[in-house]
């Protein structure tokens, strides 16, 4: 069994975080080291590793985790638009080992992203 990552201690109450967003397949709060004026991180009530063990998710809650991010943005008040980013492993800069979607916004953001 793979240790605990501070989302799981975090989706386990055991360390605090500033929810923006809740629901039986999502949990979003807002990243501790923000990237744009709003910046929230969303992770899926069912653990998998990262983006490439999303076919491991059943395809349902797969689907009402992609409606928590979308919620998440709203409850964030991004009407102006925003972008969702799923970091994949060493290449994508991923630095936690579960699954989850940045959403980042609050001002125009950049193209290509570097
Ligand atoms: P990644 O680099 O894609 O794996 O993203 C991990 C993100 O989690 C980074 O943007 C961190 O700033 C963020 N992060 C790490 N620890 C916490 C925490 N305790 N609360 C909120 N965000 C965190």
């Amino acid at each position: 069994m793979a240790e605990d990552t501070i989302f799981d201690k975090i989706l386990k109450k055991e360390i605090p975080c500033d929810t923006v967003y809740e629901d039986e397949a999502v949990l979003a709060f807002k990243d501790i080291n923000p990237q744009a004026p709003v910046h929230i991180v969303a992770i899926p009530k069912k653990k998998v590793s990262g983006f490439d063990a999303i076919s491991d998710l059943p395809a349902d809650f797969t689907g009402r985790y992609m409606n928590g991010i979308r919620a998440a943005a709203r409850q964030a008040g991004l009407t102006n638009g925003y972008r969702v980013v799923f970091n994949m492993g060493k290449d994508g800069q991923q630095t936690v080992d579960y699954l989850h979607a940045h959403i980042l916004g609050g001002r125009e953001l950049g193209w290509p992203p570097g």
